[in-house]
């Protein structure tokens, strides 16, 4: 017999470079392979050009600023916020679909987006993606080789103040090893959706 679940909808959040894509990439592949609960991964729309490799509608709908400013005046944000000089945000309809499908969505989101979601969804499971330390995270970030110098600081600014909001969410998850972050976000994942 199938287990009940409740879809729920996921905000992870954490500072850039921390490696939130890299264990969400496993997790999806981990979690889809092996698991009758769903889970799916919202694209935000932004206005940030891609970088190398980045796929329109696969990783970002990339749009610029008047079709975003379109997009707020329909309505169609569950939130949006301005980070690091460009805008993001969050497909509205896309969430509430799925939540009605009883598919759960996961939000990678900076900290104010993250903010407004807790707000607007009380119900929403907020996670938290934290480095070693912040060294570590100045390392990872200067080793993607994405980001100009003057990107890296700003995004180091906004990185000091995602990482005094921690105590917001629900869960922190300390990403040291790759394998063990997965496991644990898989672990808030199942306890979460379960019915009881
Ligand atoms: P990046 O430019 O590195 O892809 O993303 C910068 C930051 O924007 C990351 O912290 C990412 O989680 C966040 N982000 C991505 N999509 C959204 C969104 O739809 N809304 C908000 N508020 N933040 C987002």
């Amino acid at each position: 017999m199938n287990k009940k679940i409740k879809a729920k909808l996921f905000i992870f959040t954490g500072p850039s470079g921390v490696g939130k894509g890299t264990i969400l990439n496993d997790f999806f592949k981990k979690i889809n392979d092996n698991n009758s609960t769903k889970i799916t991964y919202s694209i935000s729309y932004t206005t940030r050009l891609p970088r190398d490799g980045e796929i329109d509608g696969v990783h970002y709908f990339f749009v610029d600023e008047k079709k975003f400013n379109n997009l707020i005046k329909n309505d169609a944000f569950l939130e949006y916020a301005q980070y690091s000089g460009n805008y993001y945000g969050t497909n509205k309809n896309f969430v509430q679909n799925k939540i009605n499908d009883n598919i759960s969505v996961l939000l990678e989101i900076e900290l104010q987006g993250a903010l407004k979601v807790m707000k607007k969804c009380p119900d929403a499971v907020s996670i938290f993606i934290t480095p070693p330390s912040f060294e570590e995270l100045e390392k990872r970030l200067r080793n993607r080789h994405t980001e100009t110098e003057e990107a890296i600081l700003k995004r180091l600014e906004c990185a000091k103040i995602e990482l005094s909001n921690i105590d917001k969410f629900k869960y922190v998850i300390e990403n040291d090893s790759v394998d063990c972050a997965v496991s644990k976000l898989t672990e808030i994942f199942n306890r979460e959706v379960a019915d009881v």
